[in-house]
């Protein structure tokens, strides 16, 4: 869809950009970039997310980016049978999810939380007393709930709130700071906004008390104490037998042992979770912070998920990682997509999605650990692949399946292939 070259001399700063509409911004940004017509018409059609509403999400909006939306099939999560909407552009991520439920249907996936309880930080620095200064604001305890449980009274309507205070001493490159942590329950919301807000009216109290001045007031993603745990047994005969087995538990000793395999290790287990989290609208950025700083916690990052061989001789395999996701806030209650995947999965609490989401974590992970102690990935991944290698030589509508098909049959999925069985495709 490219044009021509883009002119010259262009500038970036564009005057009352933010004040345009979405339309007029996408003809600012169409000369700018000499966007060929038919880009410009791509961009301008907004699918099922209304630019209204687009443009009220984010700023500066010019367009959507579609990403399909698939279903996994096969999941039962706490004895109830589940299905998942998971937005991603990565083919076999779906089929992941439906292979390893499908391979425990019978008995599924056991999750819990350990709360809602989000930390927001606030800093002090300054502070010539810090330890004093720490006992100092835990004597306010009464008074910090006070101040922050007003800012937000439909939250402690709902029976959420401030729950804890926690004030550390860090010794920092800055020298000693005095580190607050306020821990609120925000029930079905994420509750960044929510604890946010609170941290910001907390902190000319935090500064009175330490007599330092306070620079940070926002929540912390590594939501330690809202995590989500899930935990399933694969019957050794159902996965292949004991190599197969034996195969999965060697994988996740090597990630938890060596960071080089635990971020890819995990990187596949946020393949699910992130698609879950993207398809009902909630923030993937946090939930992969809080997962990656999780992973982190003892020193040496390591692997989210653990497998062992039970007592019976199956695979036991269990997940536990900050899963802040959230009901209302954020895009979820305001997306349609997002509304109508909540509806799909039934949800009406967050602790409720957030348990699935770690079930959709740790199928996705057995899936992966399977195939890689097995036939390897590639074969999986290669149908699908295939189809976009074809797509990326040109190959359009029965052509895309004609061209894959040749691809793996040669086990040469490459676009200078694809390019050149489309070719012979086109001749005949
Ligand atoms: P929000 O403030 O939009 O909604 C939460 C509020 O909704 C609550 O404070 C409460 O007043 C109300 N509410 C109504 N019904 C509720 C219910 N059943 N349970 C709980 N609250 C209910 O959103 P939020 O969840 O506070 O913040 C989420 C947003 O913040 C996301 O969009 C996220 O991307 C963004 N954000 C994230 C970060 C970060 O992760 N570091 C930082 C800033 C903002």
């Amino acid at each position: 869809m490219q044009h021509g070259t883009p002119p010259a001399n262009r500038s970036s700063r564009i005057a009352g950009f933010h004040k345009s509409s979405p339309r007029e911004r996408l003809d600012l940004v169409a000369a700018f970039a000499d966007l060929a017509p038919a880009s410009v018409a791509h961009l301008a059609e907004f699918g099922n997310l209304a630019p209204d509403l687009a443009d009220r999400l984010i700023e500066n909006v010019i367009g959507t980016m579609n990403v399909p939306i698939g279903i996994a099939t096969n999941m039962k999560v706490d004895g109830e049978d589940v299905l998942i909407p998971m937005a991603t552009e990565e083919s076999s991520v779906v089929a992941a999810v439906c292979n390893a439920a499908r391979q425990n249907h019978e008995d599924g996936f056991t999750t819990s939380v350990s709360g809602n309880l989000m930390i927001a930080q606030v800093q002090a620095v300054g502070v010539s007393d810090p330890h004093a200064a720490r006992l100092r604001i835990l004597e306010q305890r009464d008074a910090v709930t006070a101040v922050c449980d007003a800012c937000d009274p439909v939250l402690v309507r709902l029976g959420g709130g401030v729950r804890d205070l926690e004030v550390r001493v860090l010794d920092t490159l800055g020298g000693a700071m005095v580190v607050t942590h306020l821990v609120v329950d925000t029930r079905d919301a994420m509750g960044a906004n929510a604890v946010n807000t609170m941290a910001e009216a907390l902190a000319p109290h935090i500064a009175a008390w330490t007599g330092g001045r306070v620079y940070l007031r926002i929540l912390s993603n590594l939501a330690d104490r809202r995590l989500a745990r899930a935990r399933a047994v694969w019957r050794t005969e159902a996965i292949g037998g004991p190599a197969v087995r034996d195969g999965i538990v060697s994988a996740y000793h090597l990630a938890e042992a060596d960071p080089y395999r635990a971020a890819t290790h995990n990187k596949g287990i946020m393949n699910g979770i992130d698609a879950v989290v993207l398809a009902t609208g909630n923030d993937t950025r946090a939930i992969e912070a809080g997962a990656h700083a999780y992973a982190a916690r003892s020193g040496r990052y390591t692997s989210l998920t653990r497998y062992e061989v039970t007592a019976e001789g199956d695979l036991g395999g269990s997940i536990e990682l900050p899963m802040a996701v959230g009901l209302v806030g954020g895009a979820t209650k305001i997306h349609p997509t997002a509304q109508a995947c909540l509806r799909i999965l039934g949800v009406t609490t967050a602790e409720r999605l957030a348990r699935i989401i770690a079930a959709v974590g740790l199928a996705q992970n057995f899936s992966a650990l399977k195939a890689l102690a097995t036939t390897g990935i590639q074969k999986g991944h290669m149908a699908l692949h295939a189809q976009n290698i074809a797509m990326m030589a040109g190959a359009l509508g029965e052509e895309i399946e004609q061209v894959a098909r040749v691809l793996v049959e040669r086990r040469l999925v490459r676009v200078d292939v694809a390019q050149g069985v489309l070719e012979e495709i086109r001749r005949r």
